[in-house]
């Protein structure tokens, strides 16, 4: 909840044993309102969409997390550094092939901290759920997947060298199917 009234803000996350990180600039009005209140931070992926004999029973495959929790606000360097290595390692391995942020970068970036206390998760897979008494109606029922394919790297006219391995490697994977927490 913010002065203006609620709001959700897409971010990014990371994870460590019972903690979720989320960070954004000091400015950021959503972190700052969250701190030290109780937040609500979903995760969702859409692994499909499903179709069934009748609008009513169309679904989606979808794996998602809701967590809630006090969000705290990280006040101390060492610790605001981890967990910028955390959030920043989960997208894609970098944080220790690039230059360190500075004591400043640091001082204007709110981390924040979610304990994984109170959390829930659902997974759908699979085909549609048609009702028995659709059973011999001739409509097409199925699924179909959906993923998230990594494209081929667009090198900056200021980058010096070539697409580190870890990004290269990239190309080609489907994000969804990553193993990832
Ligand atoms: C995939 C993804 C990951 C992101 N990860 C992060 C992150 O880790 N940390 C971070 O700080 N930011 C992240 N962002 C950007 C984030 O969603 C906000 O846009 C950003 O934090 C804006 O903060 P603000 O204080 O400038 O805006 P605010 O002052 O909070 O927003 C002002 C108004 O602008 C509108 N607005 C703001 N952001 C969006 C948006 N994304 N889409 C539509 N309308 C919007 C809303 O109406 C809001 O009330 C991410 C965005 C995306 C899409």
């Amino acid at each position: 909840m913010t002065d203006e009234g609620p709001l959700v803000l897409p971010m990014v996350y990371g994870i460590d044993d019972d903690t979720m990180y989320l960070h954004g600039a000091i400015a950021n009005s959503l972190l700052g309102a969250g701190a030290d209140h109780e937040i609500c931070a979903t995760v969702t992926i859409v692994d499909g969409l499903v179709f069934a004999k009748t609008p009513f029973n169309h679904s989606m495959n979808y794996r998602s997390v809701v967590v809630r929790g006090r969000a705290r606000i990280i006040a101390g360097e060492d610790e605001a550094r981890r967990a910028l290595r955390i959030i920043t390692d989960h997208i894609v391995p970098t944080w220790d092939t690039l230059r360190p942020p500075t004591a400043n970068d640091i001082r204007a970036t709110r981390v924040v901290a979610l304990p994984l206390a109170e959390m829930s998760a659902k997974i759908r897979s699979g085909g549609a759920g048609n009702f028995p008494e659709d059973e011999n109606e001739r409509y097409w029922t199925g699924h179909v997947p959906v993923s998230m394919v990594v494209g081929a790297p667009v090198t900056n006219v200021d980058a010096h060298v070539s697409v580190p391995d870890a990004i290269a490697a990239l190309s080609g994977t489907d994000l969804h199917s990553r193993q990832t927490r």
